[in-house]
C-alpha cells in the first residue's frame, strides 16, 4: 500500500481537458493554479483556465509529438515565464527545464513532487511523471494497450513498461489518448478466455456508449487486461505464436509479435 503521505494533496484535482478528436490534457489543479500535462491545443487548456479561474503555472511534456505539444507557445504566451518541463535534447521549442531519468521535479504551486522515468519506445524521447499515486504516461502506456513504435524497438517498449509495472499496483494511469474502446476489440482477440478483461471491455463499451471518459486506469487493472503487460503469459504467447505462424524463442519475440499484430488488426 501507498503511504497517505504519497496521495495528492486534498485540494489538488485531476481534470481532463478533451483536444482534437481523442487526447486528453491533464490538469493538476486547485481553485487556483493549474499545472496541464501535454497541451497539444492551447485553446481548450486557456477557456479551462477561465472557466475555473485559474492561472497556467506550469506545463509538463511527455515527448514531441505535435499532439502533445503544439499548444506551448501560445500558452506561454499568455503566461509568460511559467515552467515547462519535459525532454531534453533542445528538439521541443518552449522546454525550459530538460528532464532525466532519475530527477524529481516540484509543482511548486501545491507542494507536488514527480519523479522523471525515461520510457523509450513510442518516442526515443518519450518520459513519464510519477508522484503521490499517480502516473502521467503519455502514449506510452495506454488502457488495454501501448504507443505505437515510431522509434523506439519493441525491446526498448517493453523495457519502459516493465518500469512501469514496477510501480506500486494501485498507481492511477492517466494515459494521452482514449483509445480504450478499441483496445479492448484487440486485447479479447489476444485472451478471449480472460475472465477479467471481459469484464472490463462491457464497462468500457458502457462509457463510451454514453461518451464517459474511460481513465484513469490503474496498474492492477492494467495488469489483468493489458496483452502488452502480459507477454510473459501462457495464453498470450500461444496466441502470439499462433499469429506469427511459428515458435517464438523468447519474451521479447512475443512482444514484438502482438505489437505488430496490433498494427496489423
Ligand atoms: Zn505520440
Ligand atoms: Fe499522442
Amino acid at each position: 500500500m501507498n503511504p497517505p503521505s504519497s496521495s495528492l494533496p486534498d485540494q489538488v484535482v485531476i481534470t481532463p481537458v478533451q483536444a482534437f478528436s481523442d487526447n486528453y490534457i491533464w490538469c493538476l489543479h486547485d481553485d487556483k493554479a493549474v499545472v496541464v500535462v501535454d497541451p497539444g491545443d492551447a485553446t481548450p487548456v486557456l477557456a479551462f483556465c477561465k472557466q475555473h479561474n485559474l492561472t497556467l503555472s506550469g506545463i509538463l511534456i511527455t515527448h514531441h509529438h505535435h499532439d502533445h505539444t503544439g499548444g506551448i507557445s501560445q500558452l506561454v504566451s499568455s503566461f509568460p515565464d511559467i515552467p515547462v518541463i519535459g525532454p531534453s535534447g533542445g528538439h521541443i521549442k518552449g522546454i525550459t527545464q530538460a528532464v532525466k531519468q532519475g530527477d524529481t521535479i516540484t509543482l511548486s504551486p501545491f507542494q507536488c513532487h514527480f519523479d522523471v522515468i525515461e520510457v523509450p519506445g513510442h518516442t526515443l524521447d518519450h518520459l513519464a511523471f510519477y508522484g503521490h499515486g499517480v502516473l502521467f504516461c503519455g502514449d506510452t502506456l495506454f488502457s488495454g494497450g501501448c504507443g505505437r513504435l515510431f522509434e523506439g524497438s519493441p525491446e526498448q517498449m517493453r523495457h519502459s513498461l516493465n518500469a512501469l509495472q514496477r510501480l506500486p499496483e494501485q498507481t492511477l494511469v492517466y494515459c494521452a489518448h482514449e483509445y480504450t474502446q478499441a483496445n479492448m476489440t484487440f486485447a479479447l482477440a489476444v485472451e478471449p478466455n480472460n475472465n477479467a478483461l471481459q469484464q472490463h471491455a462491457d464497462k468500457v463499451s458502457t462509457l463510451r456508449k454514453h461518451q464517459q471518459i474511460t481513465l484513469p486506469s490503474s496498474l492492477a487493472v492494467e495488469k489483468s487486461i493489458n496483452p502488452f503487460l502480459r507477454s510473459h503469459l501462457q495464453t498470450v504467447a500461444e496466441s502470439a505464436k499462433e499469429y506469427a505462424g511459428h515458435t517464438l524463442t523468447d519474451e521479447d519475440a512475443i512482444f514484438a509479435t502482438i505489437r505488430r499484430w496490433k498494427d496489423e488488426f
